[in-house]
């Protein structure tokens, strides 16, 4: 026997049993996204490596260790899986110069791919919705995006499981002169700082800031504060983002350690963290990344953005025991020589009316049949035999308990005449809801 094979560590299968909540999750992001006016793009997921290397910073973790990178056989460029969505986007508006007359508002999901060790909420592959305005100088897109991601947890029934943090990593200069104090800070504190740390004092000391080691804490918490060394154009953003986001009614920390992952942020930094997931507590996060099309050899143009992981929402979602409406599932049942073809032309029938219909495939009598309507959580069952083709009719059977001893007395099982069917079950799925 040939050995099984299996999926990639860290890269995950998304079964059917969890397709709707993926379905319902997309289709909501997406709704609220476009109420704010971002349009829909999708970029390929292999790019030169260059641009990640350039675009998010050297001295990340993403660049230093999780990217997948590899040389085309063909052509031998260095390529690499997308670790975000951002660089991506940003290099085809240059290449497109989609951003010369106006500013462009813009949305994205799909996998993207980083090297990590794998863990509840951690994986190799994992998806990510994707927001990003092009061209804007802020704070008002900021505080935008930041009040479109509270609209998406009160869609998605989350507003109670997440809170938001916000900060502002001010200018590229202001950060020059604030990297030269914190590297001079830590450097006092050798001792205490781990391997990590050490490691990143003189790449990249702002993201010691961000380290969760608990036995550096207290010396992370005396460290000069990049709040208080910034110049008064980045201070006035701040606290006009401060203002409209209390205008808004949201409520959010400010938490002066918050730094991100990637190297091209400045001024504004917001993340929406929940307690419910250990350490993989971050939802969704993003920022302004004004340098970033200069960086990738583009005109200079300001830019806001965030990214919101997928997998980390769907387990969210499965903890807040969301129930989802579904369209009721008719299953269409049939037994019979003369019962298959009528049956298909009634599904047919219905499908163009717009209702959902799943035919009974590979046989079986009507009590297995019933089984896999049961086994699909169908809501109705539509019974044809012989004697239902005969006469234009099908038998009809609830399948849901709260159907079945519904107050309005409605008969269990009743014969309906097709012509009559689709008026019948608009009218039975409107006055009930079958749990
Ligand atoms: P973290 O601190 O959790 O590693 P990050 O700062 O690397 O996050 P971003 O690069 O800003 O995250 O990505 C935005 C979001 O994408 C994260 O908040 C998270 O929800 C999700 N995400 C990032 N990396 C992973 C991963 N390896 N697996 C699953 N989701 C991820
Ligand atoms: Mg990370």
């Amino acid at each position: 026997m040939n050995k099984k094979l299996q999926a990639v560590r860290g890269m995950n299968d998304i079964l059917p049993a969890d397709g709707r909540l993926w379905l319902y999750l997309e289709d909501t992001a997406r709704r609220v996204f476009e109420q704010y006016g971002y349009q829909f793009v999708r970029m390929p997921v292999v790019e030169n490596t260059a641009l990640f290397v350039r675009g998010i910073g050297e001295t990340t973790d993403v660049v230093e260790k999780e990217m997948y990178t590899f040389e085309d056989s063909l052509s031998q460029e260095s390529l690499t899986l997308r670790p975000e969505a951002t660089a991506g986007i940003v290099r085809a508006a240059i290449e497109h110069n989609f951003t010369y007359e106006r500013g462009q508002r813009v949305w994205t999901v799909g996998p993207m791919f980083r090297h990590e060790r794998p863990q509840k909420g951690r994986y190799r592959q994992f998806y990510q919705l994707d927001v990003e305005a092009l061209g804007f100088s802020g704070p008002d897109v900021d505080a935008e995006q930041i009040i479109l991601l509270a609209r998406l947890w009160k869609a998605l029934g989350l507003d109670g499981m997440v809170t938001l943090k916000i900060n502002t990593i001010g200018d590229a200069a202001d950060r020059r002169a604030y990297r030269e104090r914190l590297i001079a800070y830590f450097s006092q504190h050798m001792d205490v700082l781990d391997d990590d740390s050490q490691r990143r004092l003189h790449r990249n000391p702002l993201r010691i800031l961000d380290s969760k080691n608990p036995t550096m804490q207290s010396v992370i918490g005396r460290a000069p504060r990049m709040i208080d060394h910034i110049g008064a154009d980045a201070r006035a953003h701040f606290d006009t983002l401060q203002k409209l986001l209390k205008e808004a009614g949201l409520h959010f920390d400010i938490d002066t350690r918050l730094v991100r992952g990637l190297d091209y942020y400045n001024r504004t930094v917001f993340e929406w963290v929940t307690d419910k997931l250990g350490a993989q507590g971050t939802v969704a996060g993003g920022g302004r990344y004004d340098g970033l099309f200069e960086q990738l050899g583009g005109k200079p143009t300001p830019a806001c953005g965030f990214a919101a992981g997928i997998e980390r929402l769907i387990l969210l979602l499965q903890d807040s025991g969301a129930r989802i409406t579904e369209m009721p599932l008719i299953y269409l049942a049939f037994l019979g020589e003369n019962a298959a073809g009528f049956s298909w032309r009634i599904a047919e029938m219905l499908r163009d009316q717009g209702f959902f219909v799943e035919m009974n495939a590979g046989g079986g009598n009507f009590k297995v049949q019933m089984k896999k309507a049961d086994a699909k959580g169908a809501r109705i069952a539509l019974i044809v035999g012989d004697d239902e083709a005969q006469n234009q009719e099908v038998t009809v059977k609830w399948l849901r308990e709260n159907d079945k001893t519904n107050e309005a007395g409605r008969a269990e099982q009743e014969r309906v005449a097709v012509t009559a069917l689709p008026k019948w079950l608009n009218e039975q799925f409107e006055n009930t809801r079958g749990a």
